[in-house]
């Protein structure tokens, strides 16, 4: 009823600046663009329907923090590929989904503080002869994930090397079980959750590069970054974080 007599503007997430918190509060949900397919972080449990991970226990203390309530909130699957242009088209408020801060990328969105650390390696077959990042070279098969960090990175540590990407994780895993490639490449983190689901698959080597993650909100939106740093800080002091982070990431 108050859509319609305000024309229903506030009731996609919002894209002007300093008016992200009350747009949120008035719609009485927040809108997070999480992965549904990265198994620790985002992901869709195919037999409950239910998302969970990392990402999205962040992204509920964040609805809980704004709205009184964790279960205020609405997730909505990103990819690599298209979470900025969702961020750019106003169908989320912020992505929470394994995310790197770079500098490319904070010419398009306004990132948080740093939330989760990662670094680049490799999985591969258990047995496979190649055991670190030097192994990898002319003639490998390395499977990636499209508008992941990952991309660039593996064709700069190993030039020689034939880079096949995918869509998403779930179809890259997919990829690397049916033969399609030598190994498989993103961030450490993501590459154990793949590992926890299929023992015949490890990660190899020492991580290659870093990859601290960050949340992503609309590009010039300062107050709602500073406003999740905020929120950040006191997930971190309460202890409530490292809770997060126990459940899902083990040593
Ligand atoms: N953290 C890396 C990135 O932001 C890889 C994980 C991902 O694809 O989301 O690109």
């Amino acid at each position: 009823m108050l859509g319609i007599m305000t024309g229903c503007s506030f009731e996609k997430p919002g894209k002007k600046e300093g008016s992200t918190i009350e747009e949120i509060k008035k719609r009485d949900k927040l809108v997070v663009g999480v992965k549904y397919d990265t198994n620790l972080f985002g992901y869709k449990d195919p037999k409950t329907g239910n998302v969970e991970g990392f990402d999205i226990d962040i992204a509920k203390q964040l609805a809980k923090k704004i709205l009184g309530d964790e279960n205020k909130i609405e997730l909505k699957e990103v990819t690599s590929k298209t979470r900025v242009q969702m961020l750019k088209n106003g169908d989320i408020d912020a992505i929470i989904a394994t995310m790197t801060i770079t500098e490319e990328r904070k010419k398009e969105v306004e990132f948080t503080d740093v939330y989760f650390e990662a670094g680049q390696s490799l999985l591969v077959k258990k047995g496979s002869d190649i055991k670190g990042i030097d192994d990898v070279k002319s003639g490998t098969k390395v499977l990636a994930v499209k508008g992941s960090t990952s991309v660039d990175n593996i064709k700069e540590k190993a030039p020689e090397a034939e880079v096949l990407e995918f869509e998403n994780y779930a179809e890259a895993f997919t990829a690397l079980k049916a033969g399609q490639g030598d190994a498989l490449t993103t961030d450490n983190a993501i590459l154990y959750g793949m590992a926890a689901q299929d023992p015949g698959f490890e990660v190899v080597g020492e991580p290659f590069t870093d990859e601290p993650y960050g949340i992503a909100v609309n590009k010039g939106d300062k107050e709602f970054a500073e406003y999740i740093n905020k929120a950040l800080k006191e997930l971190k002091d309460s202890g409530e974080y490292d809770k997060i982070k126990d459940k899902w990431i083990k040593e």
